[in-house]
């Protein structure tokens, strides 16, 4: 796989002439918040412009993976079939502590590259109605005189131009730049940040099935992973969430060298090594920030709602952020067509995507406290080393990755000591 053959036939771009002066409500950031928050408007009949400043089939830098509550999303959507159609299907989690010992997690799970990903959503919401415009970059808010939001002013080519929304909804992922230009950010710097990079390995197929995930000193205060993707290749990476704060005295910012940290997770775990050796790097090793635990952004403010990493939607101790994105896409786009529905005001709408959110937090703060695991790897082998005496723990793993039951069973003190009664 090329960086250009992972990328879908790309959709014209709309012209600038086709840019609205106004529209109903206006999306910034097609990503999964973004596109997925868009379809779900424009199928109810809403008129939508979504618009990002990347040009279409934009990559974004992640480790692809799917975990259940982004199938969960994507069913929601009306796309999972298509995904799944296009994604290397996976069937486990597997963790790997530091001494080497491994449990395999059962799951719904599935690697596609975001390129591809991100395309078919975009494409999805465009199909539904809506319409979008790249490369389009937000400004600023436009405001009325009681600082209501009621459009934003884009830059399209060398053009300032001025669109007129009811609604803005920002889901411009973990780069704060749009939120601050909004006044909605409250915490510029990332809680983590992470770094991946796509390797061909043909002889490793097969050899590497689970989405690995693996905790050693080595990687302190982070974890390492290789995901196995389509086409013979493999997504591997590291990543350091918590990393604004030091976490176990060493994870600060200023501290971490994500390459330095990625090439020790490399020589320290022989799957990763071989994985090096056997294949082919395609393109280059990239890091990116992310936004963790629901918290770092207001949610909302009059005439304006913030979804998706923007607002924190990624999951802590693990990075994981595909699902929540879409999923608080779709909970922006649903209290928006609840407003309408029920002829609410502006602050019902908002407060309602607020409660929805507010709803999530609990579980957003437990990955937070899991952060633990990280930065203590030997607590990775405490678990491991139960689950694969307790098939009782196993299954209560699976139903925290598969949501269907309460990760604070597992990762709370009170979980931890539990470890040693069932
Ligand atoms: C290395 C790494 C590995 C990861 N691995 C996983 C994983 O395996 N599984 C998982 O579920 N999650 C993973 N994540 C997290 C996941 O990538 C994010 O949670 C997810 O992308 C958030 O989606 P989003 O739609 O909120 O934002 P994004 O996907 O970041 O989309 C935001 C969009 O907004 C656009 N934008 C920003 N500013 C402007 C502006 N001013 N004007 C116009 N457009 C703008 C951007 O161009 C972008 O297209 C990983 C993250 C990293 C960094």
């Amino acid at each position: 796989m090329s960086e250009q053959a992972a990328s879908p036939a790309t959709a014209k771009p709309l012209p600038l002439e086709a840019l609205p002066d106004r529209c109903e409500v206006l999306i910034v950031g097609a990503g999964p918040a973004g596109s997925a928050c868009a379809r779900v408007l424009a199928q109810a009949g809403v008129d939508v412009l979504l618009i990002d400043q990347q040009p279409q089939g934009r990559d974004k830098i992640c480790g692809d993976g799917l975990i259940p509550d982004a199938h969960k999303a994507l069913q929601r959507l009306g796309l999972l079939e298509p995904v799944m159609s296009l994604a290397q299907h996976v069937a486990h989690v597997g963790c790997i502590g530091p001494r080497g010992g491994r449990i395999d997690v059962p799951g719904t799970l599935a690697v596609l590259p975001r390129r591809q990903l991100d395309q078919l959503l975009s494409q999805a919401a465009r199909e539904a109605g809506a319409k979008f415009i790249a490369p389009a970059r937000f400004e600023k808010p436009l405001e009325d005189e009681q600082g209501r939001v009621i459009g934003a002013l884009l830059k399209v080519g060398d053009a300032l131009v001025e669109v007129q929304s009811q609604w803005l909804i920002l889901a411009t992922g973990a780069v704060p730049k749009a939120l601050s230009a909004a006044g909605m950010c409250e915490r510029h710097t990332p809680s983590g940040i992470a770094l991946r990079g796509y390797v061909r390995a043909p002889s490793m197929v097969g050899r590497i099935k689970a989405m690995d995930v693996v905790w050693s000193q080595a990687v302190r205060p982070g974890y390492g992973w290789i995901f196995p993707a389509p086409d013979n290749c493999f997504n591997i990476g590291v990543g350091v969430t918590d990393s604004h704060s030091a976490v176990g005295g060493k994870g600060s910012k200023k501290e971490l060298n994500l390459r330095a940290i990625f090439d020790a997770f490399v020589a320290s775990y022989e799957p990763a090594a071989q994985l090096m050796r056997e294949g082919e790097l395609v393109g280059d090793l990239k890091g990116a920030p992310l936004r963790c635990t629901l918290e770092g952004a207001r949610w909302s403010r009059p005439g304006l709602m913030v979804t998706g990493e923007a607002a924190g939607s990624t999951y802590s101790f693990t990075g994981e952020g595909i699902g929540k994105a879409m999923e608080t896409g779709i909970l922006a786009a649903d209290a928006l067509l609840a407003g309408r529905q029920k002829s609410w005001s502006e602050g019902q709408v908002r407060e309602a995507f607020e409660q929805s959110l507010r709803a999530l937090k609990p579980k957003f703060d437990l990955y937070q406290r899991a952060n633990k695991v990280n930065a203590f790897p030997w607590l990775a082998d405490l678990l491991i080393w139960r689950a694969q005496r307790s098939p009782r723990l196993l299954q209560r793993m699976s139903g925290v990755l598969n949501e269907t039951s309460n990760p604070g069973n597992l990762v709370s003190l009170k979980g931890f000591s539990r470890l040693f009664l069932e």
